[in-house]
């Protein structure tokens, strides 16, 4: 221990009042010293005594500061605004007022940062979504923000505790990829070369072999080609990264950067596969109850009156289970006026799922079995040959949430597949060698993670769970 070593602590802890967070202000017993920092949500009071809600964000909850103005320069008082960032240091006594059980009696205050109330664009009124979303960077600073932004790390962190627990390897799946033949969106590519001096081949095509990676590439649609590599050696893994998709589509559903969950298990069926996804969602909807009942609440209030009922009762009800054949059948049979009109080989849409899941069912619903043309090529194929064992779990007010499927483990199948949809077996070689050496029966699916948090925070627009949303034409930040 250097001279001096252990007094400095002493003297440090002595002298200095540590930070504490809001959260734990809140949960603290008074009678102490506290010092908190933060952001003003609000000031209010009168000439003898003001009121500062101050929010650090580790809380939906703020700590209220009391101010005995006389004891405090005037100058120093006016700069305590909304968006403010300050400290303050003082005793943490109970409160008189409703809301809170504790409050800081403020001894020492320090202004860190004014926000100009003239310009400081979030004021105390509410904001609409809409509004909040063309200042996405300071939209954090909004109970409704930090609420689902919180949400979001806790759920981040049970996903990886879910797999860690089941002991799932996470495999890291590259973002820059050769293969154009997932087949899952359209892709961004990525190059080096001089879009204004393209070099050309012989025959006048763009010549790849001299862009960065000597081939045309993108960035990835999905990791699970990768991920299936990964199970074929490991067992079980999953992949928990950005996906990017330059689907034109301007829904409250796709963005053109998401992150995906992609677990992939050897030795899984279709059966298997179905289990793991149920599980897997009810246990995130579980954790997020638990750990962010708070936030919830909050959302519950404000935006969605049913959303907390709504996850409970997911997590309690048993999805139903059918084939997309006899799905077909029920929105036939139901004498709805759908948008897009429904028969047997057409790819559901958005307003057929939620059918299924909100009016005839009331849970929800997992589809099997799926007509093999509107399905990727590595789907395994089912004795009747129109159909694939693909599985799709549908959602109440999402529609689609995870896509899965069993793979075809057969070389020779997988082969034919290939051929019959003209794709080239080349760039996939790498790939069919899973199927060449030591093949095995496999499964697994993709759980869009924008998608789950709509779910789970009752957030309408899937621009806003993200920090910073990219869709088409619109990349701010
Ligand atoms: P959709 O038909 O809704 O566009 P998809 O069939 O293209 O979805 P998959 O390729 O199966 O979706 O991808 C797996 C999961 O990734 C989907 O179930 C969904 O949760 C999510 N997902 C797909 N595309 C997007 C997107 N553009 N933005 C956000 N999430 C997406
Ligand atoms: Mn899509």
């Amino acid at each position: 221990m250097p001279e001096g070593g252990l007094g400095r602590t002493k003297i440090n802890i002595m002298e200095k009042v540590i930070r504490t967070k809001v959260k734990d202000l809140l949960k603290t017993q008074p009678g102490v010293q506290v010092l908190a920092k933060g952001w003003v949500r609000t000031k209010r009071g009168n000439k003898n005594v003001n009121f500062i809600a101050l929010n650090d964000g580790s809380t939906i909850n703020n700590i209220q500061i009391v101010v005995d103005v006389a004891a405090f320069d005037a100058e120093l008082l006016k700069k305590i605004t909304t968006g403010a960032c300050i400290a303050a240091r003082g005793q943490l006594v109970p409160s008189m007022g409703s809301g809170q059980a504790v409050e800081i009696q403020a001894s020492e205050i320090e202004v860190y940062g004014e926000a100009d109330p003239q310009v400081y664009p979030l004021q105390k009124k509410g904001h609409s979504l809409e509004y909040l979303r063309e200042i996405a960077h300071l939209r954090p600073r909004t109970n409704t923000f930090g609420a689902v932004l919180r949400i979001r790390h806790a759920m981040a962190f049970a996903i990886h505790n879910y797999f860690n627990n089941k002991g799932f390897v996470y495999l890291h799946t590259p973002l820059i990829t050769a293969s154009d033949c997932e087949g899952a969106g359209q892709m961004f590519q990525v190059t080096t070369l001089d879009l204004d001096k393209l070099p050309r081949t012989a025959e006048g095509a763009i010549d790849y072999a001299e862009d960065f990676f000597g081939k045309r590439t993108s960035l990835t649609v999905s990791g699970q080609l990768e991920g299936e590599l990964g199970a074929m050696a490991l067992g079980e893994i999953y992949t928990f990264g950005p996906t990017f998709r330059a689907e034109n589509s301007n829904t409250p559903r796709h963005l053109a950067e998401f992150w995906m969950i992609e677990p992939e298990m050897a030795f899984y069926d279709v059966h298997d596969n179905m289990d793991l996804a149920e599980d897997f969602i009810k246990y995130l909807v579980s954790y997020a109850l638990e750990h962010c009942a708070d936030d919830l609440k909050f959302l519950n209030d404000m935006y969605d009156k049913e959303l907390i009922s709504r996850l409970e009762s997911v997590v309690k009800t048993d999805f139903v289970r059918l084939t997309y054949t006899e799905g077909i059948k029920i929105l036939e049979e139901s004498g709805e006026k759908f948008e897009f009109p429904v028969y047997w080989g057409v790819d559901l849409q958005s307003e057929h799922e939620r059918y299924l899941v909100e009016k005839h069912f009331g849970r929800p619903v997992i589809l099997t079995d799926y007509p093999k043309d509107i399905k990727a090529f590595y789907m395994k194929q089912n004795e009747d040959g129109k159909t694939v064992r693909g599985m799709d779990v549908l959602f109440p007010k999402i529609g689609e949430i995870i896509g899965g499927s069993e793979r075809e483990s057969s070389l020779e199948k997988l082969n034919a597949r290939i051929d019959e949809l003209g794709m080239g077996r080349e760039s996939l070689e790498w790939y069919l060698d899973t199927r060449r050496f030591g093949s095995a029966p496999h499964s697994g699916f993709g759980l869009g993670f924008e998608r789950l948090l709509l779910f789970v925070t009752g957030m309408a627009n899937i621009r806003d769970v993200i920090p910073f949303p990219r869709t088409p034409k619109n990349a701010e930040y």
